[in-house]
């Protein structure tokens, strides 16, 4: 195979790859270091996810237990902050912080180059000595497709394209997916348009007092007591519906129905269990996602099933990559605001002092 043209735009010891809330927990820790690095985010703007999220979504956790290290998310402890509000947060927080977010830049592979890793992008590359990974799974939505999809005239989306219920209008739609987006675009969209809930499994409503703060704590005792080897509480998953405000609107007024997933599409509209059809306009995939890691397939780290086998957040199979914010698998509640920052500070200190040793290359 022919050698990638290297066309060096800079050479530092860290590059970041991503430019959301993850990225500038990494950012915050590493500015304290005082070694050089650089951040590459593919968005045009500060905010990450939460750029594409839809107008009305909320926090899940109050203001207070939504804040990156070092500033807190305005608002105080029962105030859950809006998407434009959590982006507001993220822009300020960029900028207070000084931090050096190259934008907008396409990582496309991280490869090996000698005893550096080589980050190309659209724009040239950046030369490192150590990566760290933090694209989230926003850009990689879980689209799962079904028998006669082919053949149905309606509308199809995923709730990564979601915005608000104006184009629903009046219309039939099925949201699909039992967790907190399928059961917020439910309460966004139940007074404007025909909405049917349909999920594979159904779903688990947390008592109204349970929010975010109290899940990260349900997290944080888990995680003590793995690490302690002493008997874990049982998981109480972010993935579990979260009764905001909207969503328990919704349940009041009696729209909260959970119905079996439907069995195939027909042309103008879906097919369900016992055989009976119903004409639907739109169906809204609210399915999840998943990391966003093609940029690291020329290292050779993914496992047949995709993910990356890491030791804490560095992987295992090339020793100077690190991933953040993708999940529990890379560190507990570390796709949250206030988990990540738990995770970015050890991954930091792990640089830091790796960086401080003689350099270390892929371990084959
Ligand atoms: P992202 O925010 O996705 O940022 C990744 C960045 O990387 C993006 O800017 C993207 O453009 C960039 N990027 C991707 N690929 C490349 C590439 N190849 N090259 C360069 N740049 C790239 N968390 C909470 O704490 N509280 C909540 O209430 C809450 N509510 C949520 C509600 C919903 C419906 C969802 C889906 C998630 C919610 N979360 C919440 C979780 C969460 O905060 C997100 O998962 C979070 O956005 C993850 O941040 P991140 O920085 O890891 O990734």
């Amino acid at each position: 195979m022919r050698a990638q043209p290297l066309n060096i735009r800079a050479e530092t010891d860290v590059v970041v790859v991503g430019g959301g809330q993850s990225a500038l927990a990494v950012a915050y820790y590493l500015r304290r270091t005082g070694r050089s690095y650089a951040v590459l985010d593919a968005a045009e703007g500060a905010g990450g996810a939460w750029r594409a999220a839809w107008e009305s979504l909320r926090l899940f956790s109050p203001a207070q237990w939504s804040s990156l290290p070092g500033r807190l998310m305005p608002g105080g402890t029962n105030y859950y902050p809006t998407r434009d509000e959590t982006l507001e947060y993220l822009a300020d927080y960029e900028h207070r912080y000084s931090v050096p977010v190259v934008r907008p830049v396409t990582v496309s592979a991280v490869r090996q180059a000698g005893d550096r890793l080589g980050v190309y992008t659209d724009t040239g590359t950046w030369l490192a000595r150590a990566v760290v990974s933090a694209t989230g799974t926003w850009s990689s939505p879980n689209v799962p497709t079904f028998d006669g999809q082919d053949d149905y005239t309606g509308t199809v989306i995923h709730s990564a394209m979601y915005r608000s219920p104006a184009p629903f209008a009046g219309r039939r739609v099925v949201v699909v997916g039992g967790g907190n987006s399928g059961a917020q675009i439910v309460a966004d969209l139940f007074e404007t348009a025909s909405v049917t809930w349909a999920a594979r499994r159904p779903p688990t409503f947390l008592p109204d007092d349970v929010d975010g703060r109290y899940l990260f704590g349900e997290e944080t005792a888990r995680y003590r007591a793995l690490v302690a080897g002493t008997h874990a509480p049982p998981p109480q998953t972010l993935g579990d519906v979260v009764m905001v405000e909207p969503v328990r609107r919704a349940r009041d007024r009696g729209a909260l129905n959970v119905v079996p997933m439907f069995d195939r599409f027909t042309p103008s509209g879906v097919q369900w269990a016992d055989g009976h059809r119903t004409r639907e306009d739109a169906v809204i995939l609210a399915t999840g996602y998943r990391p966003s890691l093609g940029h690291l397939d020329p290292l050779g780290v993914r496992e047949p099933n995709g993910r990356i086998v890491t030791r804490g957040t560095r992987s295992v199979r090339e020793p100077r990559l690190w991933l953040v914010g993708y999940g529990d698998w890379t560190g507990y509640a570390s796709a949250t605001l206030i988990g990540v920052g738990r995770s970015a500070r050890a991954t930091v200190e792990e640089i830091d002092r790796t960086l401080a040793r003689p350099m270390e290359t892929a371990a084959q």
